[in-house]
């Protein structure tokens, strides 16, 4: 097993321990992170004569299965290779924009707030939360791509805890598949907004605004 970083940990521990209100903005993180998949993809084509992609094909989906109990959130963007699995999800400091905001905020005359005193409005308002808040409402989360141009998929797979493992996985195209297994607390009141078919559609048709991708949605019927 590989070890997060530091600073993953710290906000990982942070953002499922602390973080209980909005837990379902780990939906528009995921399709954000998706449409960079895809803008990435789309911007690579127009300066690289060799990536021919048709605009109209590029999308996101969001499949739910009530009786697995995942959701899951997949784009046919440009992929990770094995080693930008483990760089980029390995570590959150890797998002350059949070290690300079959290030394910001430590910097800030009068306001001393170093990452730790940092309660999670400040880390919602402040940092975009990212791929790590798939684990407020997933008790393990996977994630299987395959880099735009190679012929390799790869799964990185973790429980949140304190580290993933990555494998070698099948993918039919480039692209990536977030897959969240949600967790057991059925009890929760806030679960319909994400765990269920109508809660999930509300999201997406909020989030949809943003996005400049068409969303589509995929429900395994229970
Ligand atoms: P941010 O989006 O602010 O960079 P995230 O925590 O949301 O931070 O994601 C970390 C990194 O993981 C991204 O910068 C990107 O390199 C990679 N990543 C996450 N999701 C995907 C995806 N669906 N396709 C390709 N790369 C992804
Ligand atoms: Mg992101």
């Amino acid at each position: 097993m590989r070890k997060f970083k530091t600073e993953s940990k710290k906000l990982l521990d942070l953002m499922i321990n602390s973080i209980y209100t909005n837990r379902e903005i780990f939906l528009r993180e995921l399709i954000s992170n998706a449409s960079d998949a895809v803008d990435k993809l789309y911007f690579r084509s127009l300066v690289d004569e060799t990536v021919s992609i048709n605009r109209a094909d590029l999308a996101i989906t969001v499949a739910f299965d009530g009786n697995g109990r995942t959701v899951t959130v997949s784009d046919n963007g440009i992929g990770m290779s094995k080693d930008d699995l483990d760089k980029n999800l390995g570590t959150i400091a890797h998002s350059d924009s949070f290690e300079f905001k959290a030394d910001q905020a430590k910097n800030t005359p009068g306001e001393e707030k170093g990452l730790d005193d940092m309660t999670d409005v400040d880390i919602i308002g402040q940092f975009g939360v990212g791929f790590y808040s798939a684990f407020m409402v997933g008790k393990k989360v996977q994630v299987v791509s395959k880099a735009y141009g190679s012929d390799e998929g790869w799964m990185w797979e973790s429980d949140g805890v304190d580290g993933y493992d990555l494998k070698p996985a099948q993918r039919e195209t480039h692209g990536t598949d977030v897959i969240v297994y949600l967790k057991d607390n059925t009890d929760d009141e806030s679960y319909d907004t994400f765990a269920t078919e109508m809660g999930l559609k509300n999201l997406i048709k909020r989030y949809s605004n943003y996005v400049r991708y068409p969303i589509q949605m995929e429900v395994t019927k229970t």
